[in-house]
This record gives C-alpha cells, sequence and structure tokens, in this order.
C-alpha cells in the first residue's frame, strides 16, 4: 500500500519536473530568440546610422579646414561644436558595433609592423590634442613585427587614446608610450585627467559602466570602450593593468605577449 502511495507521488514528481523541463525549455529558446533579435537590432541601426553620418562628418571638416569657402568666427565656433559632437556619435555607433562583432567573431591573428597601425593614430591625435590644447608626448622603442588581429589591435589603442582626449581637461598632458619586450608589447597610455576614483577602476571594464562624472563635466559615452578594450586584450592572451587617482590622471598598460611561431 505504502509502496503504491509512493509510486504515484514519484509519478506526479517525475510528470511535473518534465513539464518545469519543458517549459523552461520554452522559455530559453524564446530568450535566445530575443538575444538574435537584439543582436540584429543593434547591428542595422548602427549600419543605419553610420553611413549619413560618415558624410555629416565629412562636410563638418571640410567646412572646419576653410574648404568650403570662409566662415565668420561665430560659424567656425558653430562648426566645430556641430563636429566634435558628431564625432562623438561616430565613436558610440562604432564602439556600439565594434562590441557586437568582436564578441561574435574569432581572432584573424596576421604578423605586422605595429608601427603601420599606429603611426595614423598618432598622427590623428597630435591633431585632436591641438585641437583641445593639449600637450600630446610619444615615445616608441624599435618595434619587431608582432602577430595580432589587425582592427582589433587599431580599436584598442584608439579607445584609450579617445579616452584620455576625453578625459583631461584643456592644459593637461596625454603621453603614449609604445616598449617593444623580447616576450610582448607593452602600450601604455597616460593622462593628467581627472582620474578615476579607486572603487570604481575594477567596474569601469564592465559593459555600459559608466563613473558619474557629472559633478565634474558632462561626459557623453557608451561605457562599452573599455569593455571592449579588456575582451580584446585577453582575446590576445595579454594582460591590463590601470593605475589612477581622482584629480591627478590616470595611466591604462597593455601587455600583448608575442604568440609561439611553430618552429621558430
Ligand atoms: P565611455 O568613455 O564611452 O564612457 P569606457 O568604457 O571607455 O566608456 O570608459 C568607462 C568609464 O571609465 C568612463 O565613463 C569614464 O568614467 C572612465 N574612464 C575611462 N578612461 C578614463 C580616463 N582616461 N580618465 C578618467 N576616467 C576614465
Amino acid at each position: 500500500m505504502e509502496t503504491e502511495l509512493l509510486r504515484s507521488y514519484n509519478q506526479k514528481l517525475v510528470e511535473r519536473l518534465e513539464a518545469r523541463v519543458r517549459e523552461l525549455t520554452l522559455a530559453n529558446a524564446q530568450l535566445q530568440d530575443l538575444d538574435r533579435m537584439k543582436d540584429q537590432f543593434l547591428a542595422t541601426l548602427s549600419h543605419e546610422l553610420r553611413t549619413p553620418l560618415t558624410s555629416l562628418l565629412g562636410y563638418l571638416e571640410l567646412f572646419d579646414r576653410g574648404m568650403l569657402g570662409p566662415l565668420t568666427p561665430q560659424q567656425e565656433e558653430a562648426v566645430r561644436v556641430m563636429r566634435r559632437s558628431s564625432e562623438v556619435l561616430a565613436r558610440q555607433l562604432n564602439n556600439l558595433l565594434y562590441f557586437q562583432e568582436v564578441r561574435s567573431r574569432s581572432l584573424n591573428f596576421v604578423q605586422l609592423q605595429p608601427l603601420d597601425i599606429l603611426r595614423p593614430l598618432i598622427a590623428a591625435a597630435r591633431e585632436r590634442a591641438a585641437q583641445a590644447q593639449l600637450q600630446f608626448e610619444v615615445l616608441l622603442s624599435e618595434m619587431q613585427p608582432i602577430e595580432v588581429d589587425r582592427s582589433a589591435f587599431e580599436h584598442l589603442v584608439r579607445n584609450l587614446l579617445d579616452n584620455a582626449f576625453q578625459y583631461t581637461e584643456p592644459g593637461g598632458r596625454v603621453r603614449f608610450i609604445v616598449r617593444d619586450e623580447p616576450t610582448r608589447l607593452i602600450i601604455r597610455v597616460e593622462d593628467t585627467g581627472i582620474g578615476i576614483p579607486a572603487g570604481e577602476q575594477e567596474k569601469i571594464f564592465l559593459p555600459f559602466y559608466q563613473v558619474d562624472h557629472s559633478l565634474a563635466r558632462g561626459h557623453p559615452g557608451s561605457g562599452l570602450g573599455l569593455a571592449i578594450v579588456r575582451h580584446i586584450v585577453e582575446a590576445h592572451g595579454g594582460q591590463i593593468a590601470l593605475r589612477s587617482a581622482p584629480g591627478e590622471g590616470s595611466a591604462f598598460t597593455i601587455a600583448i605577449p608575442r604568440r609561439q611561431v611553430a618552429g621558430g
């Protein structure tokens, strides 16, 4: 009698568990669908916005360089503000797009001379430093070729430089240091900017996380830049370190290991 009861109880339990598993499987499939739709939505949105924004940026640059005729000082200032805002927008879009892309693909390692990637980034940074009235110092050592994912490597350096410029007030200094070591390439970006409180230094590498600088000054951003940087560094088997103090500045140091080439 007791065994009978136990069996029927067990049977009910199994049925309930099976029903629950079916529900969870369905919910899981729905979540995966939603996740795919979200990725698709973000990718479409970013692509659709990027094309018109690129042409807007192109024309604003022509105006800014005086190539479309003379501007009054007031117009010059207005164009400069428009250009800066569009650049912020472009950066956010790029990060959004890149965040989607870099998580869903594997790295494509190629051997390249780091300077080929760094030179144009340094040139753009010099221009930006002049505009923002910041000192920009570059210290480079001789560099051997290294195996990295070209676009990821470029994205990583650009993001660190962008942040240094974005979070440093006029009159400050940004320093870009690259040191070649036998087993790794060290990239260091230092600034004398607003700095990051100790309690925030881990969190800034999380996706969409931004320090609340609202008391200091509004800094538009997506909070994705450093999440991407960390992802790229780790995907290269490297490390990232941060030293920062509020009001004094920040230094991000990245080490990218040289990959062992078979037979080499
Ligand atoms: P975003 O700059 O788009 O907000 P990031 O992921 O690049 O996103 O950075 C996350 C947060 O880390 C920023 O909101 C900012 O508060 C802080 N941060 C990043 N770089 C610096 C820096 N060089 N100086 C001060 N704060 C920084």
